[in-house]
């Protein structure tokens, strides 16, 4: 049997080992950080097309069971919503968007890899790969090796599988927005459960949601033009910061801070425009590691999810290791590149001058951005019955349900 390592057990990792096995590849999943890492944190939101890859693997309702519907969002400013979107059509049994705990998702993630017969290994961080005559030998920080006949790299943003696939790699780019938010209690707005709404305040972005319990989830973009550091992120007084930028504004935003016992320590925001090389030898980067895109796109944990499910297919039709990832190279990195560059332009929207913040609410109502218009991300489907052959490079396409 094929084993495979996978250096981080993320999204993509345990997704990957799963999707593998599936595939009839055995996978291990070394992780950096201990398991008491995961902690509580932000959350995040799972597009439907993301939902449908887990669907592939019978993971969808995992995650609806743990996060909760958010069908549609707003865009407005102040307190004044101007258009209203769908997140994508429900899939077939009625699952839509879910907006889920960052925490919740990666446990349930890799609780069930390990139901599923992964092994997954923490402390593990990942230093150097050697090629050996039949496969790849990983040397961890702690000293210890693996042996396999491929490595997955889903090591994340600061990957190091992809500084050693190729030592010139890029670095990720800061994109000069922070992200800063928090789970506000007690509080009664008038909005609808699940509706996410993302509000262009005067001074700064921020988006909240009402979870069925009645807490608002909220996160919140201040621009940064300077990347700083950690130390840096670490001295800044949030809670001040953020009332400052919306103190005599309309909209729920200081309402929402005064209801919020912890506030998420802020943190920078990358993305990534090209990683140009993916895959050599018997190694290949998936999610993150490969193609980073900022969070203003909601798509980051959607298209590692995709990659997985997509490498999985790739790996259990091409028999040879580096043509598979090639394959999965071809069938990915046009979609995901597009998703980072609509993830910038929407970071970019958060930054908007006065004039064009008064230009927007007109410009969307004009462009009426559609459903149809958003299938392309919403709509892609990986039909994992598909066949992958090694010369039909559109071996799965978005389908318009
Ligand atoms: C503020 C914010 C909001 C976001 N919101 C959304 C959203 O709404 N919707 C969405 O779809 N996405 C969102 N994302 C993006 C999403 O979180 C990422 O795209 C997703 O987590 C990528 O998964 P991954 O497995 O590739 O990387 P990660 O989840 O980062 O996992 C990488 C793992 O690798 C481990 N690791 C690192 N180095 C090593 C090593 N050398 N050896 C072994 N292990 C290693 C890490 O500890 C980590 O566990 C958001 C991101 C941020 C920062």
């Amino acid at each position: 049997m094929t084993v495979a390592l996978i250096a981080g057990g993320g999204i993509a990792g345990p997704v990957t080992a799963m999707a593998l096995r599936k595939a009839g590849i055995d996978a291990t999943v070394y992780e950096a950080y201990d398991r008491a890492a995961d902690g509580v944190g932000a959350f995040l939101t799972l597009a439907t097309n993301g939902l449908a890859a887990l669907r592939v693997l019978d993971l969808h309702t995992l995650v609806r069971d743990l996060g909760f519907d958010t069908p549609s969002m707003s865009i407005g400013m102040g307190g004044r919503p101007f258009a209203e979107f769908d997140f994508g059509d429900a899939l077939p049994d009625g699952t839509v968007t879910q907006t889920i705990s960052r925490a919740a998702l990666y446990t349930a993630l890799r609780d069930e890899a390990v139901r599923r017969g992964v092994r997954i290994e923490y402390g593990k961080r990942l230093e150097s790969v050697s090629p050996t005559a039949d496969g790849v030998t990983a040397t961890f920080s702690d000293g210890t090796t693996a042996h396999g006949d491929l490595l997955v790299g889903a090591d994340g943003l600061r990957s190091t599988t992809r500084t050693i696939i190729d030592p010139a790699a890029p670095p990720p780019r800061y994109v000069p927005l922070l992200n800063a938010g928090g789970y506000a209690r007690g509080l009664d707005l008038d909005a609808e459960p699940g509706r996410m709404h993302m509000v262009f305040g005067r001074n700064c972005f921020y988006a909240y949601v009402v979870h069925p319990s009645g807490d608002v989830w909220w996160f919140a973009n201040p621009r940064q033009p300077r990347e700083l550091t950690r130390e840096e992120l670490a001295r800044v007084p949030w809670r001040e910061t953020l009332h400052g930028l919306f103190s005599g504004q309309d909209g729920p935003a200081l309402d929402l801070i005064d209801a919020t016992e912890e506030i998420f320590a802020g943190w920078n925001t990358y993305d990534f425009p090209k990683v140009p090389t993916w895959h050599r030898g018997r190694m290949v980067i998936i999610g993150d590691a490969a193609h980073a895109t900022s969070p203003a796109s909601g798509q980051g944990a959607s298209m590692a999810i995709e990659d997985a499910v997509t490498l999985g297919k790739c790996l259990r039709d091409v028999e040879d290791v580096p043509a598979a990832f090639t394959r999965y190279e071809a069938l990915r990195r046009d979609r995901v590149e597009r998703v980072v560059k609509q993830g910038k332009r929407n970071g970019d929207g958060k930054s908007l001058g006065p004039v064009m913040r008064h230009v927007l609410p007109l410009i969307l109502r004009l462009a009426k951005p559609s459903a149809s218009g958003m299938r392309w991300l919403y709509g892609h489907r990986i039909d994992w019955d598909e066949p992958v052959s090694t010369d039909d490079v559109v071996g799965q396409r978005t389908k318009a349900r």
